[in-house]
């Protein structure tokens, strides 16, 4: 498969292209992308602001109807998409098939929140007359990871465009076959220039984020990306929107079932490998339930079958990329020279391919520091500390003591008291018994962080507010001063 760069709804072929390895078979070439310049930025970022002036001409209802259209579209190519993400992510097929599905049922929610999103509010008295009219803003530049790539897409182009922007996405090197052949589908339903894909590394990203045209950036990725982004953005006062990391903690309350919520609690931390932004990252548990809840958590871990992502018998795949593993190494070798108490647990698969692949066995921290690395970090891979706590006061000091506040949860039997921890907890969401948005929670939460993990929101109807600008119309009537 090869991969070219999509301007003004036509394929770029450049000078370079860089091959795309399967982290689950390193021997396996996946395709080939071709590599942008900050001169394809610009072709593509100019592409966008022509298409901007007509796009905006069209009504919500074009809008909307254009965006369904699309999605049906994506739906009729599932499961192609699916198997190229699978392959070059390293994500389960299984999984990468739920991602599609729930990146579609992102979009159809956003459009359906559209209506009311753009309301018309025209107030009038005696001296005059007023209109707040919700105006897009223009080339939106958007930044995507390659943890969750589809979904994460879907859910923040969607907004954008039905706000009446055009956009040039820059998806992840290690994750961008899927995403542009989701955006080359959508785009045949679209006028020329309104969606655009540039492909590359970070110095693509840069000639992106500092183009005078973009209006606004928006970014979904690590927070060190996302300071030097700020700082692009800063020469022409561009505003941003981030989507970053996140250190969740898991609070297992004394009245929790154990039987219950152990499953639930390590799935929240190991699906998709450990690598997403809300995954459980530490896990507080009573003292009085401690040893259960450790010989529950191994057992369940070691349940695990870690082998190849399009294996239809892996409950976990591989890590995605070369740097990500290396870096999740070097955190495991640490905990082992300082002492920690851990296990490596699960099946390997097909023990043959392990190092044909970025595979690593999930990983149980017990009895650890409440500030140690483990704990503050976000590791982005299959390790989970364990950390016992004698009263809520200090478990609920221990959790929001962090520079991240993305996501958390509480464990409870009790709805009420589980209630009143949320309401102490430091974050921009705290789901309770289960860690994760229910469909009700994915419509009406605005998704996103405070402090470190973000600035700004996705999905629910708050989403709109990021992409749009407000132009107020005053008509003054005669005779009144
Ligand atoms: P990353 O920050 O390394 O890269 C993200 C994107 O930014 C990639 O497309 C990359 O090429 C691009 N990029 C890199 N340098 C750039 C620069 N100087 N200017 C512009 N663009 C640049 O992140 P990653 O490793 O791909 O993803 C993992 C991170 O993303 C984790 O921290 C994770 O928590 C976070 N994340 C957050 C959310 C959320 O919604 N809060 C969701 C998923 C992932």
């Amino acid at each position: 498969m090869k991969v070219n760069l999509f301007i003004n709804n036509e394929d770029v072929t450049t000078e370079h292209y860089e091959e795309v390895r399967d982290p689950g078979r390193l021997s396996e070439v996946v395709g080939f992308i071709a590599k942008g310049d900050p001169g394809y930025i610009d072709r593509a970022v100019q592409a966008a602001h022509q298409a901007f002036h007509f796009w905006r001409q069209n009504t919500l209802n074009e809008r909307m109807s254009i965006l369904l259209k699309s999605a049906e579209e994506i739906e009729k190519n599932m499961s192609s998409i699916a198997s190229v993400t699978a392959k070059e992510n390293g994500m389960l097929l299984g999984r990468t098939i739920d991602e599609v599905k729930l990146g579609l049922m992102d979009m159809r929610t956003i459009i359906e929140l559209a209506p009311s999103a753009f309301q018309q509010r025209i107030i009038e008295d005696e001296s005059g007359w007023v209109n707040v009219v919700k105006r897009p803003m223009g080339v939106i530049a958007c930044i995507v990871p390659w943890n969750a790539p589809i979904i994460l897409t879907l859910q923040k182009i969607t907004p954008i465009l039905l706000a009446g922007n055009t956009i040039v996405v820059k998806p992840s090197p290690t994750a961008s076959m899927g995403v542009v052949t989701i955006l080359k589908t959508m785009a045949e339903f679209f006028p020329p220039g309104v969606i655009n894909v540039v492909l590359g590394g970070g110095d693509v990203g840069s000639a992106l984020t500092s183009h005078p045209l973009v209006r606004k950036i928006s970014f979904t990725g690590g927070g060190s990306t996302a300071v030097a982004i700020m700082k692009s953005a800063a020469d022409t006062l561009k505003g941003v929107h981030f989507e970053l990391g996140g250190n969740d903690p898991a609070i297992v309350l004394n009245d929790a079932d154990l039987n219950e919520v152990v499953p639930k609690i390590v799935e929240g931390a190991f699906r998709r490998t450990g690598q997403f932004c809300f995954a459980i990252k530490r896990v507080y548990i009573p003292y009085s339930m401690y040893d259960e809840f450790y010989e529950k958590a191994c057992e369940f871990t070691d349940s695990y079958k870690i082998g190849y992502q399009l294996n239809e018998e892996a409950t976990m795949g591989p890590i995605n990329n070369q740097l990500q593993y290396q870096r999740i190494i070097e955190l495991i070798e640490r905990l082992e020279h300082s002492g920690a108490n851990l296990v490596k647990l699960g099946k390997q698969l097909e023990p043959e391919n392990w190092d044909n692949g970025y595979y690593l066995q999930p990983v149980i921290v017990r009895d650890v520091d409440p500030y140690a690395e483990i704990v503050t970090c976000e590791q982005f891979g299959p390790v989970l500390p364990l950390i016992p706590y004698h009263t809520e006061e200090e478990v609920i000091h221990m959790a929001n003591n962090s520079e991240f506040g993305l996501g958390s949860s509480v464990w409870s039997s009790d709805f009420d008291r589980a209630l009143d921890v949320a309401n102490r907890i430091e974050a921009g969401m705290t789901f309770i018994n289960g860690h994760g948005q229910t469909p009700l929670g994915s419509k009406y939460i605005p998704f996103g962080g405070i402090k470190q993990s973000g600035i700004g929101r996705e999905k629910s109807i708050k989403v709109f507010d990021e992409f749009i600008e407000y132009h107020g119309i005053n008509f003054h009537k005669k005779g009144i001063n």
